[in-house]
């Protein structure tokens, strides 16, 4: 079947994207093919060393290392960042890590234009966008702006072995979650559907694997590859209701970002299957089944995902609020989105039932 559609626009961003095991080594060429010379290294405090040793890697062309980042990517985290950068005369970022610390960079470049190499460690994608999301004072906020779009992605297999059994899982379907909603996404296009279906696919293919072997190095290429496609679906087009959900679960009730993605995933995609059953036709086609949130919901277990939002620490009190905040700003979803069948979704995520739609 063709995704050909009659009407759309499409814009890919400059990006240059390398693949291979220990491609990371490849960082200082590529700070010199972007032209520069004094390299800041961002990490997580939790993954210092990594970037302690991709530090001496780079040699003579790192001014220093920054391990600050934050999940969330807190604004006073971002300006001492931004000091510390321009403390040191940094002329380009250098990201290792997940979706926190390319947030980071994200934020840096957007204060001072300058270049990124991100190296990600998980699946989350954000590498592949020019979105931020930044946390002030209890608040989560989203901006797109070419200036955050990275410059440059090294997907080294290598790093992402050492990423625990439970986040490879809850971070694979949060990149899943990207293709998922890209599929019915309103102003999607052919190609982003071609990225999106192959990025189902490589997440299908290797999934499984790199849980039964995590230092399968192919399986791992192959799950990065499965992240890059979905984190190029999420860049392309607009996401919906599974979003909306998890960023007000992520922004306002501090729920772990890749475990609510896993958790509501098989929900919103149930929900928005009587709306959209034709476009989320290759979820079943590649996981087999008829329902894609049935499947998903069956996937998710079979791999040991978290199922219930209540796990996560979230209070059944608080599924009213979280429904009213979901529909207080409109946005277009396929099926239309009311409260009542908000807090229905809810509830059975909360239990961590089988989607209720
Ligand atoms: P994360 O970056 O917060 O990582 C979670 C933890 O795992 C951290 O402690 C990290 O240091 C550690 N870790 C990461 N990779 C590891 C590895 N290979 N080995 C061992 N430990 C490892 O988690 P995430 O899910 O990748 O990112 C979540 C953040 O990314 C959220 O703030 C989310 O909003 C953001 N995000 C943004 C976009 C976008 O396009 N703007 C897209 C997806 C996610």
């Amino acid at each position: 079947m063709s995704y050909f559609v009659a009407n759309f626009a499409a814009q890919f961003a400059p990006v240059r994207v390398c693949f291979g095991a220990g491609v990371r080594r490849q960082a200082s060429e590529e700070i010199a093919r972007l032209g520069c010379r004094r390299a800041l290294i961002l990490s997580t405090p939790q993954q210092a060393d990594a970037a302690m040793e991709l530090a001496q890697e780079i040699g003579d062309a790192t001014v220093g290392v920054y391990t600050r980042a934050t999940m969330h990517t807190p604004v006073a985290v971002t300006e001492d960042a931004v000091a510390h950068a321009a403390l040191v005369h940094a002329d380009c970022l250098v990201a290792i890590g997940g979706g926190s610390t390319t947030g980071l960079g994200k934020a840096i470049a957007l204060h001072t234009d300058l270049p990124q190499i991100v190296i990600p460690t998980t699946y989350a994608g954000s590498e592949a966008t020019a979105i931020l999301g930044q946390t002030e004072k209890g608040l989560k906020t989203t901006i797109t702006d070419p200036k955050v779009q990275p410059e440059v992605i090294l997907y080294d297999a290598e790093l992402v072995r050492t990423l625990p059994a439970a986040l490879t899982v809850t971070s694979a379907l949060n990149a899943m979650a990207h293709a998922s909603e890209g599929l019915y996404a309103r102003d999607r296009n052919p190609l982003s559907t071609l990225l999106a279906v192959e990025g189902l696919r490589a997440f299908a293919d290797a999934l499984e694997r790199v849980v039964a072997a995590p230092s399968d190095l192919h399986a791992r290429g192959e799950t990065l590859y499965g992240a890059w496609l979905c984190g190029t679906v999420l860049n392309q087009v607009g996401m919906a209701l599974h979003h909306k959900l998890c960023h007000t679960l992520g922004g306002s009730f501090e729920l772990p970002h890749a475990e609510t993605h896993a958790v509501i995933l098989p929900h919103a995609l149930a929900y928005n299957n009587r709306a959209a059953a034709a476009e989320l036709t290759p979820i079943t086609e590649i996981f087999g089944g008829s329902n894609p949130g049935a499947t998903l919901h069956a996937f998710a277990r079979k791999l040991g995902a978290p199922m219930a939002l209540r796990d996560l620490g979230f209070k059944e009190a608080d599924i009213e609020r979280a429904a009213d905040l979901a529909i207080s700003r409109p946005y277009c979803n396929p099926q239309p989105v009311t409260k009542e069948d908000i807090v229905t979704l809810l509830s059975a995520a909360w239990r961590g039932d089988p989607p209720a739609f």
